[in-house]
């Protein structure tokens, strides 16, 4: 990394902050910070939907924050989550920015599914009267995030009210209803001991490999593994400034749990809450061949044996 990247970095850190906040608002997750001699000297979000506001995209909130302060931006870059879209870009060449340096793409974001303008900001500042640099792909990964579809669904729910107990119960009856639909298949596919059946469930029913879980503990009755495969629940954790230790147990321990006892009733799943992301680098989780349930298991103070899965 070059020392320009490096400090487009230093910047993008600050932009993504403004992002959550944006997201954090109710407004949709994009942040952009004005670089001068190296300095982060403005920021600013979106705020196109609490302000109904179409025209309030973070780089033209920018824009018109900073005018007020400097004559012109000539030698300044303005660093943002995304990739400028046309609207912005003609703002920050009139502006006079001198550099524009984003993470995710326009492109990337239309593969996601997002609707934009299908106008890259290269193709605008290539016609400008004057020179405007654009660096694309900056903290790209972090940024793209914002903009996972799964990871914004989760954000507004738990921004609406829809506490993760809810949506936890609604995974569970969606996971054990996808184990049903397929289980002749399932059960052809999986292979070895029942926790060894388990644990390649866990990893097909989320679509990720061994690589991303992988195996630190291992018994006939007992796997441990260290997931640390794209989460959206701890994006949206992230984002909002909620812990994982809460959210995580209520939102998918017991639909996960559900689901491998499809394969065979003692089954259970637990995960380490001392070890968990963000906290550690990875989330630690057992799957184990138990004995019968513990009559209760407590959750936000309930029992949460409610569910029966028992089909004799
Ligand atoms: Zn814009």
């Amino acid at each position: 990394m070059g020392p320009m990247e490096e400090s487009y970095s230093e910047a993008m850190r600050i932009a993504l902050e403004e992002a959550r906040v944006s997201l954090r608002e109710g407004n949709k997750g994009f942040g952009a910070v004005l670089v001068k001699d190296g300095e982060v000297v403005a920021r600013a979000h979106d705020r196109a939907v609490t302000d109904s506001d179409p025209t309030a995209h973070a780089e033209m909130n920018l824009v018109r924050e900073a005018s007020k302060r400097f004559a012109d931006l000539s030698g300044c870059a303005v660093v943002s989550t995304h990739e400028p879209c046309p609207m912005c870009t003609g703002a920050l060449v009139w502006a006079r920015v001198s550099e524009i340096a984003y993470g995710a793409s326009i492109e990337g974001s239309r593969r996601q599914g997002r609707t934009m303008i299908d106008l890259g900001c290269r193709e605008i500042v290539e016609r400008a009267p004057w020179k405007v640099t654009v660096t694309g792909g900056v903290l790209e990964e972090k940024c793209s995030r914002l903009y996972d579809e799964d990871v914004r669904k989760l954000v507004k729910a738990f921004r609406s009210g829809d506490g993760p107990g809810e949506l936890g119960r609604a995974l569970l009856e969606r996971r054990v209803a996808w184990f049903d639909e397929n289980a002749d298949a399932l059960r052809g596919t999986l292979r070895g001991t029942a926790v060894d059946r388990a644990y390649q469930l866990i990893l097909m029913k989320i679509g990720i490999d061994e690589e991303e879980a992988p195996i630190v503990e291992r018994s006939d009755v007992r796997i441990v593994f260290h997931s640390m495969n794209f989460c959206p629940a701890l994006e949206a954790c992230e984002i909002l400034g909620l812990d994982t230790r809460e959210v995580c147990r209520e939102h998918t321990e017991r639909a996960t749990e559900a689901l491998i006892r499809r394969i065979d009733d003692r089954l259970r799943f637990e995960r380490n809450y001392e070890r968990l992301r963000p906290r550690a680098p990875y989330c630690e989780e057992t799957i184990s061949l138990g004995g019968p349930a513990d009559p209760i298991r407590t959750l936000g103070g309930s029992p949460v044996r409610e569910i029966d899965l028992h089909k004799d």
